[in-house]
């Protein structure tokens, strides 16, 4: 039984938003910057944000010419330069609203590796797709450049995307946290969402911790828990996409600058504190990574450790240091679901593979549902 004063000062809000992604807190802060004197609770099941928005590889990125290329096979052309428009303006919002410092942003560039020898024959028409998405032509041919780096000689072609970079994936979550609370946004974790009772106003959204079950209240509510949104509100098109991730032991005078994708982007790496952290490979198991369990999968680390040794850094010797897994979200169509589930609950989910870079523009659409309800 919850006491009076729990009932008075922590149970009603005019918005509640289940899940501390990078959506789920975007959304906060950027909703409460418009609405100062709303009351806004988030709702988060883990101890720290858990499903993506911690676990990925900090790219900002827009998609390298052969994933665009894949991507053309399922959709049209309005809609690869819609998607690309999606992620550019994504990360604009995101440097615009936490700063560059904050997220450790760094306009390192993306390269593409390739292993074919037409690879960059098409670079001239994706260039001319893209001309008004970019301020100019992001893709360029820099194999002359691969004398620089240490990969294996199997790599004859490297493509790069000038307005690609990196973000410090922790920073940048923390920095989300910390925006929130200062501007008196509550968040709840270890608070698990089970239920919630669609057509009353106000929203009533029950809650498990360790210790309770709590019955909270809402005038709106925005489910922002992409992968898991199923177990909330049934008959998404949503599927989940699980990532392996690898991080190495420092390497001495590793001396790499950039992000870089392999294989229509399934596969990346990128330096971090003489680190390489490399991940991806899903296409190697696509049936055993449809799975919302964060497990690794042996199939896939064998083939990232093999790639560590024999296309990234060959002959040099190279320790793992740790492993982890991260929960995606994708389905039939590659935009991410923003809709008004009933009459005040919203819904956000399948942010696919570039949700870092998508997932404060995402925010803003968000908002403007909830406020013209
Ligand atoms: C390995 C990996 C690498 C990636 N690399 C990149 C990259 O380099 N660049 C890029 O742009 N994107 C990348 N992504 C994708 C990106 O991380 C995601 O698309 C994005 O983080 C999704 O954000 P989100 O807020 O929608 O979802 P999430 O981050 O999954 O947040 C959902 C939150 O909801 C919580 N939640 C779920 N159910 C409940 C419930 N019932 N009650 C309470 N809380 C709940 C979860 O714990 C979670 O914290 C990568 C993803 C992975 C896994």
């Amino acid at each position: 039984m919850l006491s009076y004063w729990e009932n008075v000062s922590f149970i009603n809000y005019d918005l509640i938003i289940v899940g501390s992604g990078i959506v789920g807190l975007s959304t906060a802060v950027k909703y409460k910057k418009r609405h100062p004197s709303a009351t806004i609770a988030i709702l988060e099941r883990g101890v720290f944000p858990s499903g993506a928005s911690t676990k990925n590889a900090g790219f900002a990125c827009f998609g390298s010419i052969s994933e665009l290329e894949d991507d053309l096979q399922e959709c049209s052309e309005d809609e690869i330069v819609a998607l690309t428009e999606k992620r550019y303006r994504g990360i604009s919002e995101l440097r615009k609203l936490l700063g560059d410092e904050a997220i450790q942003f760094e306009p390192v560039g993306g390269f593409e590796l390739g292993f074919d020898p037409s690879a960059c024959d098409r670079i001239h028409y994706y260039n001319g797709l893209l001309e008004n998405v970019f301020p100019s032509a992001p893709f360029s041919e820099v194999t002359e450049d691969l004398k620089n780096y240490p990969f294996s000689k199997k790599v004859i072609h490297l493509i790069k995307h000038q307005f690609e970079g990196t973000i410090h994936t922790g920073k940048m979550m923390r920095s989300l946290i910390d925006r929130a609370s200062e501007l008196g946004i509550r968040i709840y974790t270890g608070c698990e969402v089970k239920q919630l009772e669609f057509d009353t106003n106000p929203v009533r959204i029950s809650t498990v911790s360790s210790q309770q079950t709590v019955e909270f209240r809402a005038s709106q509510i925005a489910l922002c828990t992409n992968a898991f949104s199923s177990s909330l509100l049934p008959n998404l098109d949503l599927e989940p996409g699980r990532g392996q991730v690898i991080i190495t032991k420092p390497i001495p005078n590793l001396n790499l600058q950039g992000s870089f994708h392999y294989h229509r982007g399934y596969h990346y790496f990128r330096p971090i504190d003489n680190r390489i952290l490399l991940g991806g490979g899903r296409q190697l198991d696509k049936s055993g990574e449809t799975s919302l369990a964060f497990e690794p999968n042996d199939i896939i680390l064998d083939q990232l450790k093999d790639d560590l040794q024999n296309l990234i850094l060959p002959g040099i010797e190279v320790g793992v240091e740790s492993n982890w897994t991260g929960i995606m979200a994708f389905g039939k169509s590659k935009n991410p679901i923003v809709k008004k589930a009933s009459e005040n609950v919203f819904v956000v989910a399948r942010l696919g593979g570039m949700g870092i870079s998508i997932g404060a523009g995402v925010a803003d659409d968000l908002i403007q549902l909830l406020e013209t309800q």
